[in-house]
């Protein structure tokens, strides 16, 4: 009881009344903070589980929320292409692509397999959710120099996953146009790194801290 007061109280320090729609206030999507809010867990080693809506169940027309959001942030950018990451990643890139012209999605893959043939682009990355390193691959194929990207994932955390993609982009000789984020643990710092070096990265919601003691979850305002 006390956990989920505390939450709500966290939330809606900001008044809202999206009403089911939407609503973006200072760069940021209060339903999406609401949502994680609501039905987030906080976990020990600052992992937030939020699989009820985002990256287990989806919610589909949150999904179509955020990637109104991305379109009208990226208004007036030049993408012709998605690439994100296996798994989470991927629903929310497709129905964001709708916003988008209906631009290909591409989804770096995770492990090699027999589908995966022909040249490709490969790097590695330290996965902070399963502590360890893995391959992170998309074939020549379906990365193009010329191409202009939007790259979107579920989490932004210190990082690693958005570098992997972002160096097989300058492997490939294509543009990061900028990069969409559903939830950005701010305390990690990868967001701002990113920001420093240069990218547009536009969050929906940036958590600032969080506590696995009492539930707490704090947003940037
Ligand atoms: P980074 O590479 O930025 O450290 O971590 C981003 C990747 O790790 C995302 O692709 C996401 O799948 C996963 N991730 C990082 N933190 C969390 C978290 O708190 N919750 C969940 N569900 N996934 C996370």
């Amino acid at each position: 009881m006390l956990n989920s007061y505390i939450r709500f109280a966290v939330c809606h320090s900001t008044p809202s009344s999206h009403g089911g729609h939407y609503l973006l206030l200072r760069g940021f999507m209060k339903e999406l903070e609401e949502r994680i809010a609501q039905q987030g867990t906080v976990k020990p080693g600052n992992v937030l589980k939020v699989d009820a809506f985002l990256n287990h169940q989806c919610d589909v027309e949150l999904f179509d929320h955020m990637g109104a959001a991305w379109a009208e942030h990226f208004k007036g950018k030049n993408i012709d292409k998605i690439l994100t990451i296996e798994a989470s990643g991927i629903g929310i890139a497709c129905v964001a692509a709708r916003y988008f012209g209906n631009v290909p999605v591409v989804f770096a893959k995770k492990a090699q397999s027999i589908n995966l043939d022909g040249d490709q682009y490969t790097t590695t990355v330290y996965s902070f959710t399963k502590q360890k390193e893995f391959p992170v691959i998309v074939s020549k194929r379906y990365l193009n120099e010329g191409d202009h990207v939007l790259l979107i994932d579920d989490f932004l955390a210190n990082g690693k996953a958005l570098q992997g993609l972002i160096e097989l982009c300058h492997k490939a000789g294509a543009t990061v146009e900028g990069i969409g984020i559903a939830v950005e643990k701010g305390f990690q710092g990868g967001g701002d790194h990113l920001r420093e070096a240069g990218y547009d990265v536009d969050s929906l919601a940036i958590v600032e801290s969080m506590d696995p003691e009492n539930g707490s979850i704090v947003f940037r305002s």
